[in-house]
């Protein structure tokens, strides 16, 4: 399996030499899927696959491990902070299906961090964001 290589110096053209002199295809679809079990040890894997309209008998695949692509995105937001305040995430235990829910995010009056706006309470600090009364 190929070596996962994240830079996040985020300056970008990081890997502007390896890409030189090769013919460059843009993707038109980029799909990610978890696999359970995709790992030899049997550890969840990531799937990427690239779809290119260009090239539509072309598709490209890699594949890494569930553990070093969230390490990917936790340096990712260790640099950059939390982009996604407005998204929960959680998994049924039972059928292993995760439920991923986007709403607006507001700004915590007390401690500043974005949340969803659908909470009452901030869960990081636990202020109360408004009026639990509702008509
Ligand atoms: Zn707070």
């Amino acid at each position: 399996m190929p070596q996962l290589q994240v830079n996040i110096e985020g300056k970008g053209g990081a890997y502007a030499r390896r890409l030189a002199g090769r013919a460059t295809l843009e993707a038109n679809e980029i799909l990610l899927e978890t696999l359970d079990g995709g790992m030899q040890g049997g550890a969840p894997s990531v799937g990427i696959m690239l779809l290119i309209n260009e090239e539509p008998g072309i598709a490209v695949l890699g594949q890494t491990s569930a553990r070093l692509f969230v390490m990917a995105a936790e340096a990712i937001k260790a640099k950059y902070g939390e982009l996604v305040g407005g998204v929960v995430a959680s998994a049924d235990p039972a059928t292993g299906i995760a439920h991923v829910t986007v709403s607006g995010e507001t700004v915590c009056t007390r401690c500043s961090k974005r949340i969803p706006d659908s909470f009452t309470f901030c869960s990081y600090c636990g202020h109360r964001l408004r009026n639990l009364h509702r008509t």
